[in-house]
């Protein structure tokens, strides 16, 4: 059986041969910030690129031990599901302002690749897919909001036989091609950015779990081997926080996604799956999404649709859904399949802010699945807020996270009651 600890395509494939020592000692910092995730070292470094270096990042295990390491790789467009289901907190000229720097996560991504000679296998090449009319037309209206962000925009609507030069599947009516968007090797990139990060002085401690904090004008977080005393902190633990904060804690909730990796296929195979060698995922409220990689697999992965539970034999239940969209794929080996957790909030849209006892103790969470990209952007913003301060820090950080009150179980009980209504609503959001 797979477990969290299941070996994934990011570990097996890494690149960087890079590893961090324990905490054991007590030591000073302007910044401790915990959870080397995206989330973490993509807010360290926005940090250290404007001068602030002394900063220490505490990892409970390992660099990519959370979704981090485990997701799908896509570099999608956007933050949030829906922009629109924030608007009534912003207001049209927030929501203005939510799009124009909604899709720069791809950006900002492809300038690190650049500007530290990451090895990451940076691709190029997105699809958004419908199963029907209704989605359809769904798609029709992003290709209008992306037109109306940046008429430029490399974006292309295919229906009918011209959906099969991206897609080699016949389950799709239409195919919303966005060359902006495309996939990434997740793991590189979180290293090469943590390798990044240290350049500039900043410490690294992995397999250092944060067990207590004390908060006040300097922050006192506390780890088997040693502390760090800090002005100011950040909590980047998404889905693994264990109600170690309880006021962040309670606004999010848990879903799993599960995935595998087939063996390398032969070139033409790869040709007849996908003629871009792009990413893709369908825009039901559950996707499905996949990718080819650099060796040539595909990677497929997917989430229960209403009760959450982890399948016994990952594998196979990713293989049923995998077949379903590629029945050609039937002969073809599975090397891997691995899941992992993440932290959902009720509007789908991630959270920043600071708690409101302590404005020096600040949070980033709650991706709700969609977070490769996003965490780009929002922890940019997320960096300017525990520095200088900036109008779009206020912005992102003013919209309300419901709370989620629940114990234990029956958390599972409110995500199977969240996910119906997705797929419910969905008739009539365009998303079924
Ligand atoms: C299977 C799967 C597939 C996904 N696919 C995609 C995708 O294709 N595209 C996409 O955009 N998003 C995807 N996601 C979501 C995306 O990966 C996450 O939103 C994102 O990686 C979250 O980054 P993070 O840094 O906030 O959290 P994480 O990467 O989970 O990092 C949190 C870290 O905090 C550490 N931590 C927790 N508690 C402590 C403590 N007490 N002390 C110290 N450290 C602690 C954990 O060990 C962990 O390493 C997927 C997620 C999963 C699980």
């Amino acid at each position: 059986m797979k477990t969290i600890e299941s070996p994934t395509y990011y570990f097996a494939t890494r690149k960087y041969d890079l590893s961090f020592p324990r905490l054991a000692e007590d030591i000073d910092a302007d910044v401790v910030v915990i959870g080397a995730g995206f989330s973490g070292i993509n807010t360290a470094l926005e940090l250290a690129e404007q001068g602030i270096t002394n900063i220490v990042v505490l990892e409970a295990k390992y660099l990519g031990f959370g979704g981090t390491g485990r997701n799908g790789g896509q570099v999608m467009a956007g933050i949030g599901h829906d922009l629109n289901k924030v608007k009534k907190h912003v207001g049209p000229q927030g929501l203005e302002t939510l799009f124009k720097i909604s899709n720069l996560g791809a950006g900002i991504i492809a300038e690190r690749v650049k500007r530290y000679d990451i090895d990451a296998d940076l691709c190029r090449g997105y699809g958004y897919l419908a199963y029907n009319e209704r989605q359809a037309k769904t798609l029709r209206t992003f290709e209008k909001e992306f037109k109306a962000v940046d008429p430029n925009e490399d974006i292309e609507l295919l229906t009918g036989k011209d959906v099969r030069k991206v897609i080699g599947s016949p389950v799709y009516t239409a195919a919303l091609k966005h060359m902006g968007g495309g996939h990434v090797h997740s793991l590189n990139l979180l290293l090469g950015e943590a390798k990044a990060l240290t350049s500039y002085g900043a410490r690294i401690f992995e397999h250092s779990p944060v067990v207590e904090v004390t908060y006040g004008d300097r922050v006192t977080v506390r780890t088997p081997g040693g502390t760090v005393r800090a002005a100011k902190m950040l909590w980047a633990c998404d889905s693994f926080l264990a109600n170690l904060e309880p006021y962040i804690y309670k606004k999010t909730i848990n879903t799993y996604a599960y995935q595998l990796m087939t063996e390398p296929l032969p070139d033409a195979l790869i040709e007849q799956i996908s003629p871009i060698r792009g990413a893709f995922s369908d825009i039901s409220p559950i996707i499905n999404y996949f990718r080819v990689t650099r060796e040539n697999r595909l990677l497929f992965g997917s989430a229960t649709r209403l009760i959450e539970y982890t399948p016994s034999d990952i594998e196979s239940w990713n293989r049923k859904l995998m077949l379903r969209v590629f029945p050609y794929l039937d002969k073809v080996k599975i090397d891997l399949a691995w899941g992992g957790p993440m932290a959902c909030s009720a509007n789908l849209f991630p959270q920043i802010g600071s708690l409101p006892e302590h404005k020096n103790v600040f949070y980033v969470q709650g991706y709700s699945g969609f977070g490769v990209t996003p965490s780009h952007i929002v922890c940019k913003v997320l960096a300017e807020g525990m520095s200088e301060g900036s109008a779009r820090y206020d912005l992102m950080s003013s919209i309300p996270h419901m709370d989620i009150i629940a114990k234990d179980r029956m958390r599972n009980v409110w995500m199977t009651l969240g996910k119906t209504w997705n797929q419910a609503s969905g008739y009539w959001t365009g998303r079924r």
